[in-house]
């Protein structure tokens, strides 16, 4: 054999040494689009669509199945399947579920990317939205028309954290066979259980908590026994994949998601709490809270909050003030995104299509990393000496 073929032919399996498997703690990573079938016959089945086994690298491989179903336990769902960003998550579980004259209900507070996919897109294939408030729950019914195919919540929403009647709005979608989606990305599944709640189906940003350390994007559907075959069959036909690696990272991530939960929880309350007493403070938002505006529902809802909170200032502070406050601290960094091990700050308005009291006035978002409180604290407060009293 020439040296060319000897390279090509050779078989760098080694997932067996002298006849003992080399099993490992963690499942190994497999990527790649060719996966050989044992014969023709297997081939012929994989043709007619009948293979058992998977036929190819768009055909889930055994990373990004581990990893499905392991949030798949966590979830409580009959099938999850794995997106290469949240985003893509949400957009195609909205496209699987929806088709032209549909009118879909949308709540008001819902991640931006959301709701310009619904309005740019969604309405390019006569698909209707109408944005309701944002702290909704039976009174959704006065927004039901004979062809609302769709209720997509995000609760709590990940910037003004208003939080919905879940149960409320699933009590009267499962009369009305209306189907009910929710962000799940602010509680993951450790801290709420959207199926136990007769939601539907349960969406993440796997990019925050579960992988929790900012180093891939990918999101997740997890969908209950009424729509896991409709929604099995879409991803296949759309042929979507999750990378491997990012699949591993993910499946990684879900090992110590409680105990990270655990300190983002501790921290982000305590910081909140402190925050209440500083006179720059207009608002503090967070659920957990007991002058959050729903903070009874949280209760009653949720076992627990993330690490992702906001708060607002004074009025007399101006843009110019808050833009030299973020840049004073030393310990939050200015960027998207959230759920890692790094403390971030962002700020903005938030307005909305629904009446908001939040219109006008400029959020301040934390994500509470995993350092400790008292230096964040320290940062906050060094921040804060640049008002003058
Ligand atoms: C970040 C985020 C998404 C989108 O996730 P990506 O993985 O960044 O695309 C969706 N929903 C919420 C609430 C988010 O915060």
């Amino acid at each position: 054999m020439k040296d060319s073929t000897e390279l090509i032919q050779f078989k760098g399996n080694f997932n067996q040494v002298n006849d003992k498997a080399v099993e490992m703690l963690n499942p190994p990573i497999y990527s790649g689009s060719t996966v050989v079938f044992d014969n023709y016959e297997d081939l012929s089945m994989a043709n007619a669509g009948k293979y058992q086994g998977v036929c190819y690298g768009t055909d889930r491989l055994p990373t990004q199945r581990a990893f499905e179903e392991a949030l798949n336990c966590l979830e409580g769902s009959t099938l999850t399947r794995a997106f290469q960003s949240g985003i893509n998550a949400i957009q195609h579980a909205l496209m699987a579920f929806t088709r032209a004259g549909d009118h879909i209900l949308v709540v008001d507070n819902v991640y931006g990317p959301t709701a310009r996919f619904c309005s740019k897109i969604l309405s390019r294939y006569h698909i209707e939205t109408t944005y309701v408030p944002s702290n909704i729950g039976a009174d959704i019914e006065n927004f039901i028309r004979s062809n609302t195919r769709l209720i997509f919540l995000e609760s709590p929403g990940s910037n003004t954290f208003e939080i919905q009647d879940i149960p409320a709005i699933t009590k009267l979608a499962r009369s009305k066979d209306i189907i009910t989606m929710l962000d799940n990305t602010w509680a993951t599944p450790i801290y709420l259980k959207p199926l136990e709640l007769d939601v539907d189906i349960s969406i993440q940003s796997v990019t925050k908590y579960i992988s929790g350390h900012s180093d891939l994007l990918m999101g997740a559907v997890s969908v209950n026994s009424i729509y896991a075959e409709q929604f099995d069959e879409y991803y296949r036909t759309m042929e979507i994949y999750a990378s491997a690696h990012d699949s591993y990272l993910a499946l990684r991530g879900l090992k110590t998601l409680g105990v990270r939960l655990k300190q983002h929880q501790q921290s982000a309350l305590t910081i909140a709490q402190w925050l209440q007493t500083q006179d720059h403070v207009a608002q503090v938002i967070h659920p957990a809270l007991a002058e959050h505006p729903q903070h009874s529902l949280w209760q009653r809802d949720f076992k627990g909050a993330s690490g992702l909170f906001a708060f607002t200032l004074r009025a007399e502070i101006t843009e110019q003030q808050i833009g030299q406050f973020i840049d004073s601290l030393q310990l939050f960094a200015v960027g998207y995104s959230w759920g890692g091990f790094k403390s971030l700050i962002t700020a903005g308005k938030y307005r909305r299509n629904t009446a908001s009291h939040y219109a006008d006035t400029i959020i301040i978002r934390l994500n509470i990393g995993l350092e400790d409180y008292d230096d964040l604290i320290t940062d906050l407060k060094q921040g804060f000496s640049l008002f003058k009293p």
